[in-house]
């Protein structure tokens, strides 16, 4: 039994085991299938969205569960420690498009929007990279000029996660005159539906892992969004994503950890089972090193997770919190998801066993939401942030 090191309050518990059952019973007897055909299955979010999983963080006023962000936590990795890429449906739905139209959003926005997206009605989406603005997200093309009542963009956004399936995108795109760049303070959010005429889903990624998230590209071209649908104030765009991806990290984190608890559960199983020499191999020095060490990185990940979340409850800048709970978690799934390989042999190395899974699943946590090594930047950045 690994520790945890989190003291859970009861109503942490029970949804905590509402996520677990709700994993178990409506994803894991299918994971294997939706990930060899990179199948989508949309009937989950409704489902999620009838357990609070898509208004966690969202007010009651707006049918969410009005919970705190620990809590949101403790359900997520378990919806991770089953499926990875349900997870990552349900960390950007509640980190980044629910919250910026709660943070950013007039009210006529907020009653349009959040209830549908609470009840999984409506799935959101973030669209912040495009083809060649990744890392650099501020270099941005996508285009915003405004004509009457509707702002027209054109451009391309990529690698859109559940991009194909949303009712709501959060997209940015350029607002600043072409002669006159303003940089990240010349970009807008813009709330996007794929009813505008214009909107248009393109190429979907074939990937490595999150086999059964859809990921794609948005091609908008002369895409007509009303003036109603802009996030806030029309420079302020990029900040308002930026200061959203810190939740969108914590998130990812949750995520990562559940993976590697995955990774554990299993090589902890396996390796009671697999006979070498007439010996368990849990009998051996070194397989039980590695075990040790993947229980170890997930408990100080989950540690370091949980109180970036409460300092975040606290009002705190959680800047630098959140891109340590990001990297440390991400790096300790990739780190935990290879030991479990290592510890299954040549049964880890096909599909016969999960391990194989989530091996590919946990490499994007070290890549999305702010690669690892721009994780590093903003953690080294923060150490001068007071001088
Ligand atoms: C499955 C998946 C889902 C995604 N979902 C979304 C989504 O929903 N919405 C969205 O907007 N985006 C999404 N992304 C995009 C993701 O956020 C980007 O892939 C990520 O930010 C990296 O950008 P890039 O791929 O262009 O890599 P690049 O920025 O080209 O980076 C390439 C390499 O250079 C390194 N590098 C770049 N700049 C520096 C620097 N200054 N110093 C040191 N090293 C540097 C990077 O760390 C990386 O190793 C998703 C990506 C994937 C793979």
């Amino acid at each position: 039994m690994a520790t945890d090191l989190l003291e859970m309050t009861e109503e942490q518990r029970e949804i905590r085991n509402l996520a677990r059952d709700f994993a178990l019973k409506e994803i894991a007897p299918y994971i294997a299938d939706w990930d060899a055909k990179a199948y989508f299955e949309p009937s989950i979010v409704k489902k999620m969205g009838d357990l609070g999983f898509l208004g966690m963080l969202l007010p009651e006023e707006y049918d969410g569960l009005g919970v705190d962000t620990s809590t949101y936590l403790i359900a997520l990795e378990e919806i991770a420690v089953v499926d990875a890429s349900a997870a990552v449906l349900m960390s950007v739905h509640n980190s980044l498009p629910t919250q910026m139209i709660l943070q950013f959003g007039d009210e006529a926005q907020r009653e349009r929007f959040l209830k549908p997206m609470a009840r999984g009605e409506m799935l959101g989406a973030f669209a912040l990279s495009e083809p060649e603005a990744g890392s650099d997200a501020a270099a941005l093309t996508t285009q915003a000029v405004r004509d009457g009542a509707a702002w027209v963009l054109n451009g391309t956004k990529s690698w859109v996660t559940s991009g194909s399936h949303a009712g709501a995108i959060l997209a940015m795109a350029r607002t600043d005159s072409r002669d006159d760049r303003k940089g990240a303070r010349g970009i807008g959010t813009f709330i996007v539906t794929p009813d505008l005429p214009g909107f248009h889903v393109g190429k979907k990624e074939d990937k490595l892992g999150l086999r059964s998230s859809p990921t794609v590209q948005l091609n908008f071209d002369n895409l007509r969004v009303p003036t109603d649908n802009l996030l806030g104030d029309p420079s302020m765009g990029f900040i308002y994503a930026m200061q959203s991806l810190e939740n969108g990290r914590l998130g990812i984190a949750a995520q990562a950890i559940g993976i590697a608890r995955a990774a554990l559960e299993a090589a902890t199983a396996y390796a009671g089972e697999r006979i070498q020499f007439k010996t368990p191999i849990r009998e051996f020095q070194a397989i039980q090193f590695k075990l040790a060490d993947m229980a170890t990185r997930i408990a100080a990940s989950r540690s370091l997770l949980h109180s970036a979340a409460r300092a975040k409850d606290r009002g705190e800048n959680v800047t630098q919190a959140s891109s340590m709970a990001k990297l440390f978690a991400s790096e300790t799934a990739m780190f935990a998801t290879n030991q479990a390989v290592q510890i299954f042999g040549g049964y880890g190395y096909v599909k016969d066993y999960p391990v194989e899974r989530l091996f590919r699943d946990a490499k994007v946590t070290e890549i999305y939401e702010g690669t690892s090594e721009i994780q590093r930047i903003v953690i080294a950045r923060e150490l001068y942030a007071s001088d």
